[in-house]
């Protein structure tokens, strides 16, 4: 059969050209096969350079030290080091970040759900290169009475477009709070951590010795702490952390 050259020209590529989509955060037409135009996702803030245990971001001088194939790490976690091995964040919980969080969370954002997990699979494959990716996707459990208020657990979302992209599964039924603690915003790192003693449980026994817990955005760690000192009692060998955003100090 003879084969048509290849002009880098698709069917869908013309469908963009005839019927421009609408970028989703600046309303203007777009010629690609993605809901954000190139400004806008090149505007999306990303974390340059974090710290390999808990993602905080650090100043961005220490890129410009030639031996920082040394892996960074912050002061907090120098002295005290979270029980997850590794965490990853995709952005930096700024700008358009923070109104897509806010939709993905109270608004069921799926479309916003979508776009930043998207990228974020990006961002994992470049950190994984040198290392096996975890075996389980584990979405952080919502504590039931807000989940019954919400009908929606935002980061079970963000987990399963994660798992179907990395090709990992994802088990929604492993973590599940056991008590209806307060919401953490407004606490501090001290006052969230005592909120979540004995806040989780394992439901199962686990057969995972590599694990990636899912959340949206990270701001103490303090219920990602807990969770991973959970798994840790219960098995497995290795938590670590994937956030959609992180903030800064
Ligand atoms: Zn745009
Ligand atoms: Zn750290």
């Amino acid at each position: 059969m003879r084969k048509l050259p290849d002009t880098g020209f698709t069917l869908k590529s013309l469908s963009y050209k005839l019927f421009p989509a609408t970028c989703h955060l600046c309303m203007m037409n777009s010629q690609r096969s993605f809901d954000l135009c190139e400004c806008c996702e090149a505007a999306l803030p990303l974390v340059a350079l974090s710290c390999i245990h808990c993602a905080l971001p650090l100043p961005e001088v220490l890129q410009t030290i030639p031996q920082i194939d040394i892996q960074p790490i912050c002061t907090t976690c120098l002295h005290a080091p979270p029980s997850f091995k590794r965490a990853i964040a995709g952005f930096l919980y700024a700008s358009h970040i923070i109104n897509m969080l806010h939709r993905i969370k109270f608004q069921q954002g799926t479309l916003d759900s979508y776009l930043l997990s998207h990228l974020f699979v990006r961002q994992l494959e470049l950190a994984y290169t040198k290392q096996r990716l975890p075996e389980i996707i584990l979405p952080v459990p919502l504590a039931p009475a807000r989940l019954f208020r919400r009908g929606y657990n935002q980061s079970a979302g963000i987990a399963r477009q994660l798992g179907q992209e990395l090709n990992i599964p994802v088990n929604y039924h492993l973590l599940s709070r056991k008590l209806n603690t307060r919401p953490q915003t407004g606490l501090n790192r001290t006052a969230r951590a005592k909120n979540l003693h004995n806040a989780f449980q394992v439901d199962k026994p686990i057969k995972y010795t590599c694990v990636a817990l899912v959340d949206d955005v990270m701001t103490t760690g303090a219920t990602l702490q807990s969770l991973a000192q959970c798994l840790l009692s219960a098995g497995v060998e290795e938590v670590h952390v994937w956030v959609l955003a992180r903030t800064p100090q």
